[in-house]
């Protein structure tokens, strides 16, 4: 396997430009969970999408009256996201989140599961920074016992449940912080296992 460096992989961003226009086209589920998230939010909280991908999930927050910040790191992808929001989608990659107690939630669907294992930590600890306090954060992860590459050549880190609570609990306070599993594919046909994280910012 090729090493990733510290914060991101250049392989996997390099995959995504190269692939946006059909990944952003793809079929996805019924969008269940994140129904679920909105819920859980008050009518126009600002939510920060991380690694938004095509935009779907960025336009049907949007569409419920949510203030959406989009932005992804392949800019590819976010060039597809501008393309069906129609407003501006900021390449940004994980470690680059400076922003401080600025969103009501996070929301990084299927994406922090590219971060390198030793850099999982340092963009969890920018997430806690950017919420308020009480803000929510939503990510998904496909659980293995370390970091790999799929066929498609990009990397996941794979963690453990235990490992991945480790790591968020050494990022900051999370009260709660919730993990259910569930099996889910992905763009390379791979059914897996899929650990679901649901944290709140501690007070
Ligand atoms: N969240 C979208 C969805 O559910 O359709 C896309 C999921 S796709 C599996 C992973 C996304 O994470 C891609 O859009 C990719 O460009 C983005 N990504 C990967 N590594 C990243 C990084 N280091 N910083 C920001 N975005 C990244």
């Amino acid at each position: 396997m090729n090493a990733p460096t510290p914060l991101h992989d250049a392989d996997t961003l390099a995959f995504y430009d190269r692939e946006a226009g059909v990944y952003a086209a793809r079929t996805r589920g019924e969008p269940v969970r994140l129904r679920a998230f909105l819920e859980q939010l008050r009518p126009r909280a600002a939510i920060l999408e991380l690694g938004c991908g095509g935009g779907q999930d960025a336009e049907l927050m949007s569409a419920a009256g949510f203030e959406v910040t989009a932005t992804d790191g392949s800019a590819g992808l976010a060039a597809e996201a501008q393309a069906r929001l129609g407003r501006p989608v900021r390449v940004m990659r994980f470690e680059e989140l400076e922003d401080v107690a600025a969103y009501d939630a996070v929301w990084a669907n299927a994406c922090l599961l590219h971060v390198p294992e030793d850099g999982l930590a340092d963009v969890l600890a920018r997430i806690h920074r950017a919420l308020k306090p009480g803000g929510r954060f939503y990510a998904g992860f496909k659980s293995g016992d370390g970091g790999d590459r799929d066929s498609l050549g990009r990397y996941y880190n794979f963690p453990s449940e235990e490992r991945l609570c480790v790591v968020y609990a050494a990022a900051g306070a999370w009260e709660p912080l919730d993990v259910t599993t569930g099996q889910g594919g992905g763009f390379d046909g791979v059914q897996r296992t899929w650990l679901h994280v649901l944290a709140v910012k501690g007070a």
